[in-house]
């Protein structure tokens, strides 16, 4: 039998570690390409364990490095260099899978070169969606792409929906009356308000439940990843707005819902381990075995759900806001997003000024279409100096 190839973009982070992981335990899988950005040491690990043919490291100066650590292995991985090298991996005629696992705008175009070729994509970068999630659609249903969601969320949504739903080139989701994303709440579901401004980087990447790099950790503390996420199912499941629902559910076993117009609800349940998507999106339509643990629900023993508060969580307002408001509102909102997180990581200001500056940012862009990608990415920095600019002002 022959192997499916796969390229996996951002193989050093949190859903590339995972990605790795599920492929070593099922050989009908070949890892043809690897990218990272600073994490070169990781990098030459995995091109010695998976031996791929291409290897890509995005960050200059570590990829004079990583050339110099590559030819004194005896790892046969050929490096590519410059402009359109992790385009090219993701595109490639061998290549079949492309698992799109950069953190943020910088996997935009790498993930829509592999949706233009034609590539079976699952989709972690969710980002790219949020900023280009027309353009990126279009695509998909112009190359005949397929699109599995691997956040967990979409994922669920994924496998309770009818199947003739799952491909990109239907759109009758009638039988559907409404989609539930669910939300962990993050670490600070119950602290005190008061107590926001003291928030440390550390605390917030301290998730409860889940172990996830760093942006997403943030992003799911002041909850603007379920502002993401809803802009994204928008996109993927091509639903309005108003049939999109969030619930807090601070277990994280419900993945999410979906509501039928007959009144039945599916729902997916699995313990919170990324490794359960990704095998879903490896292996479909088919399943694969995983090692993984199982859900015991009677050790659990309490499923509970609550409405978002939107006063503690003001980000997840604003992604409503940005996604009711469509066309650039969500790039905005998404460059805002990214620069004040790296701010705040760098504890260049306090976590309560993560949705005031993205809020102003937002009053003070224009919502014009986003027709192109050259507009989009036009929008997507003048949104990023401008939030660079109040994240100067702010803190001196
Ligand atoms: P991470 O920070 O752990 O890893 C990011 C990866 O992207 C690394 O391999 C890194 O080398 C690469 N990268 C970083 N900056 C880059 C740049 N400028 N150019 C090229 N490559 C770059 O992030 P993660 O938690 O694995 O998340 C990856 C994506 O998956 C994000 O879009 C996130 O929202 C989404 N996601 C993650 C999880 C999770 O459990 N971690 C769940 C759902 C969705
Ligand atoms: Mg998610």
């Amino acid at each position: 039998m022959s192997r499916a190839t796969i390229s996996v973009l951002g193989s050093t982070g949190s859903i590339g570690r995972n990605t790795l992981d599920v492929i070593r335990q099922n050989p009908r899988f070949e890892v043809y390409a690897l990218s990272a950005h600073r994490n070169i040491e990781l990098l030459l690990d995995q091109c010695k364990m998976f031996q791929p043919r291409y290897t890509v490291v995005t960050d200059e100066i570590n990829a004079v490095r990583f050339a110099k650590l590559l030819e004194s292995s005896n790892c046969k991985t050929e490096l590519l260099r410059g402009n359109g090298s992790l385009e090219r991996i993701a595109s490639d005629d061998d290549v079949e899978i492309v698992m799109a696992a950069i953190v943020g705008a910088a996997g935009l175009e790498s993930t829509l070169a592999a949706v233009a070729a034609g590539k079976r994509v699952l989709l972690a970068n969710k980002e790219s969606l949020v900023m280009a999630g027309k353009l990126f659609m279009d695509s998909a249903l112009h190359s005949g792409a397929t699109i599995i969601p691997i956040d967990s969320e979409h994922n669920a949504v994924f496998q309770c929906l009818p199947a003739k739903s799952q491909s990109p080139e239907s759109s009758r989701l009638n039988e559907v009356e409404k989609i539930t994303l669910t939300a962990s709440g993050g670490p600070f579901l119950t602290r005190s308000l008061e107590q926001f401004d003291t928030i440390t980087p550390q605390q917030a990447c301290k998730h409860p439940n889940w172990s996830m790099g760093r942006k997403i950790s943030v992003d799911s503390a002041t909850m603007m990843n379920k502002g993401l996420e809803l802009i994204e199912a928008g996109h993927l499941f091509d639903v309005n707005f108003d049939q999109l629902e969030v619930l807090i559910h601070p277990q994280s076993i419900v993945h999410s819902m979906v509501y039928y117009r007959d009144g039945s609800v599916l729902a997916q349940l699995a313990n919170p381990d990324m490794r359960i998507p990704i095998a879903h999106g490896l292996a479909w339509p088919e399943r694969m075995t995983l090692g993984t643990e199982r859900l015991n629900l009677a050790e659990i023993a309490r499923l509970e759900f609550q409405t978002p508060d939107l006063e503690r969580f003001p980000c997840l307002r604003l992604g409503f806001d940005a996604a009711k408001m469509g066309g650039s509102a969500p790039v905005v909102l998404n460059a805002a997003n990214e620069e004040v997180v790296a701010a705040f990581l760098e504890g260049a200001i306090r976590f309560t000024q993560i949705p005031a500056i993205i809020e102003t940012v937002m009053s003070k862009m224009p919502c014009e279409a986003a027709a192109s990608l050259a507009i989009i990415q036009e929008i997507d920095k003048q949104a990023r100096s401008l939030t660079k600019r109040l994240i100067v002002k702010d803190f001196h």
